[in-house]
């Protein structure tokens, strides 16, 4: 494929892990910012240490770190089709990355919009565990592991995300409501959003995003 740019947008418990791991299958290379902040946590960087504050909090890490970081990463990456996973999330952070993107003379192909209401986002992180050794994950409500607490290939206890604790989801939750919606409205304006019912059973949502890629819909201005 010609490479191409999209963005994963959607709260908290949407699904964008799941579609991510779809799309990585179609050869994007996959990019989330959360997953590259706790990697920053775990090696005990500078990064990781000024990130984990926030994080804990499930507030957002200020702009000028995250954009820094993730433009940074951007620029070694021009020759692959790329999906950003939880960038942006914030009106100064989508206009950093269009600044960029012109700047460099590359294009946003399309924002895949995983569209949920709040109480199915609370629901879904709430019941989120995955596990330690193989990464899979389980939600207790949709994918449950056929014993109860334990990961069905490696038979060890799951864990929660410690941001998955119900006090940080309902403030990641707020945060996403009045920092990260806006994007909805800034995209559509673009013309670049391109808006899927993320209620659907994971299988009908990668349907939907593959028929995307096949009709180029993200082509049409
Ligand atoms: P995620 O795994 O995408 O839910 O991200 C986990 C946490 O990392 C978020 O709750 C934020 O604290 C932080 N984070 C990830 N991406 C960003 C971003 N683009 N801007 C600010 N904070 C972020």
């Amino acid at each position: 494929m010609n490479t191409l740019f999209f963005v994963l947008l959607g709260s908290p418990g949407s699904g964008k892990g799941t579609q991510a791991e779809f799309l990585k299958k179609k050869g994007f290379l996959h990019l989330s910012t959360g997953e590259i902040l706790r990697a920053e946590i775990k090696g005990g960087t500078e990064l990781g240490k000024k990130s984990k504050t926030f994080i804990d909090k499930g507030e957002l890490v200020p702009d000028d770190l995250i954009n820094a970081m993730t433009l940074e990463l951007l620029d070694k990456k021009e020759g692959d089709s790329i999906l950003l996973d939880g960038y942006p999330r914030s009106l100064v952070q989508a206009e950093a990355l269009d600044f960029f993107l012109d700047n460099k003379g590359r294009k946003l192909d399309g924002v895949l919009y995983l569209d949920l209401s709040v109480e199915e986002s609370k629901k879904r992180l709430a019941g989120r565990y995955f596990c330690p050794a193989c990464k899979k994950n389980y939600n207790i409500f949709f994918s449950p592991p056929k014993e109860a607490s334990l990961c069905d290939s490696c038979r060890i206890a799951l864990v929660q995300r410690s941001d998955d604790r119900e006090d940080v989801v309902a403030e990641r939750i707020g945060v996403y409501f009045n920092s990260t919606l806006p994007l909805v409205d800034y995209y559509e304006r673009k013309k670049k959003l391109i808006r899927i019912p993320a209620s659907l059973s994971p299988e009908d949502v990668s349907k939907k995003i593959g028929s995307v890629l096949e009709n180029g819909r993200f082509e049409k201005k």
